[in-house]
């Protein structure tokens, strides 16, 4: 068993213990459904041979068929894989989404790539695993290093191999084939949709607000903008080559506008009273609301401690390492996990699968209306478990999607229901 999986199903099996759940449902969700590894073949354009390992885990299609992303990096494994599928198998249940978890991974540095070895590759990773993926079987959709771009490829060749148009078989296209409105904005809206509803439980609602963003990326920004507009102020961001403080607040338009032009977020800091931080300086700077929004395990036992945070959002996708998660308690910062903070993605993806299958493009207006609205109601759905239970929300979130998944299990019979003396 992957020390990855078994670390993230922790998670799970502390949910367990605070509610009731069948003893069936668990063994089941502790194990992926089925996970298919392929090596494929690319002629790269000198003439040689690569043979890349790649996985495709379908982890549980208890609530639907399954739905995740695919990633091409050089570290991915199997394992890693597995992991990514259980986390998308609790996302896609607390947010009461009719899909099951699922991921990808092609062990490749794509940056080394050209764009023709590129689209060979997403054409033949679609060929070795056109039996596994599908419309009502598997649905990918981008993740690290795979953009629309990458989507459109593989659509187009799911289409030929088919012989017929299936835009439903993968999510995170562009709007000219078939991508949704509201995609590209949709993790950062999300998950200040979550925010609202939960900020005057955590203390968020007055004083200053001062918040700080590690990764500056598409979700961080769209996050900072909408929390700006609500009274936030953003007292330090980093990227991948260092961060900036200011405690009176950065100007965040002027921030954006920087890092489109291809700046990195260091040479933003010869403006008035803007301090360089080191690497990992802004999770330490003093603020009410901290957002990991870049890599998973940055929070870990080595440097919890030096949070003076109230409140992590975890926007990024496993920031908050499970050694951790007893720290943070201890200290009383409280978590807004994952599989609920970023969620706005999945939900979207769901929405773009919708309008391919009913042949139809929602605007823009409709999609932000209806995740906001998606949101709200799975943000309430944790607030409820988290006071019900009195637990942290991180586990609250758990014993939702597990109540989900336990549901959807007992509807087609447990050993309660097949016993001879039932
Ligand atoms: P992005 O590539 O647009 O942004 C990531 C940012 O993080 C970049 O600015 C990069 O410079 C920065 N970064 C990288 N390493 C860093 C480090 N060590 N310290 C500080 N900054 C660092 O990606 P994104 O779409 O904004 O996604 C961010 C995170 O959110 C990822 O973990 C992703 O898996 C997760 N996520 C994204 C979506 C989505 O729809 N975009 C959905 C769910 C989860």
């Amino acid at each position: 068993m992957s020390d990855f999986l078994s670390n993230v199903r922790t998670r799970m099996d502390k949910a367990a213990q605070h509610m009731t759940v069948h003893s069936e449902v668990l063994h089941r969700l502790r194990y992926p459904m089925e996970t298919l590894a392929v090596s494929i073949p690319l002629r790269r354009d000198d003439g040689s041979l690569l043979q890349l390992k790649s996985w495709r885990c379908r982890y549980s299609d208890l609530l639907g068929p399954t739905k995740g992303g695919i990633r091409y990096h050089q570290d991915v494994t199997a394992d890693e894989v597995e992991a990514l599928a259980f986390w998308m198998t609790m996302k896609c249940a607390v947010m009461h989404l009719p899909f099951g978890g699922a991921k990808g991974g092609v062990q490749v540095d794509s940056r080394d790539l050209s764009n023709m070895e590129l689209q060979r590759l997403s054409r033949a990773w679609v060929e070795a695993f056109i039996h596994f993926i599908g419309p009502n079987r598997d649905i990918p959709a981008p993740d690290m290093y795979t953009n629309g771009m990458v989507m459109s490829w593989m659509a187009d060749e799911y289409a030929s191999s088919m012989n017929r148009h299936e835009p439903g078989v993968i999510t995170g296209k562009p709007i000219a084939i078939g991508g949704s409105h509201g995609r590209s904005t949709a993790t950062g809206d999300g998950a200040f949709e979550v925010l609202k509803v939960m900020q005057d439980d955590l203390g968020l609602s007055d004083g200053q607000k001062r918040m700080a963003i590690q990764g500056f990326g598409n979700a961080g920004r769209v996050f900072a903008k909408n929390a700006a507009r609500a009274g936030y102020t953003l007292v330090a961001a980093s990227d991948s080559r260092g961060g900036i403080r200011r405690s009176d607040g950065l100007d965040i338009e002027k921030l954006i506008e920087h890092k489109e032009n291809g700046k990195p977020i260091g040479e933003f800091a010869d403006q008035d009273g803007i301090e360089k931080l080191e690497q990992n300086g802004v999770l330490a700077v003093p603020c009410d609301l901290l957002v990991p929004a870049a890599l998973g395990n940055q929070i870990t036992e080595e440097n919890a401690n030096a949070l003076t945070a109230k409140v992590v959002l975890e926007l990024a996708n496993g920031p908050v390492a499970p050694d951790a998660d007893r720290q943070l308690r201890d200290r009383e910062i409280e978590v807004i996990p994952d599989i609920l903070a970023n969620a706005g993605g999945v939900t979207v993806s769901h929405m773009e699968w919708v309008q391919n299958r009913l042949g139809e493009q929602w605007p823009e207006q409709d999609v932000h209306g209806r995740l906001s609205k998606l949101m709200k109601d799975a943000a309430e759905r944790v607030r409820s478990a988290r006071k019900e239970k009195g637990v942290d929300m991180r586990t609250a979130a758990y014993v939702v999607a597990l109540s989900r998944l336990c549901e959807a299990a007992t509807a087609r019979g447990t050993s309660d229901t097949f016993s001879p003396n039932a």
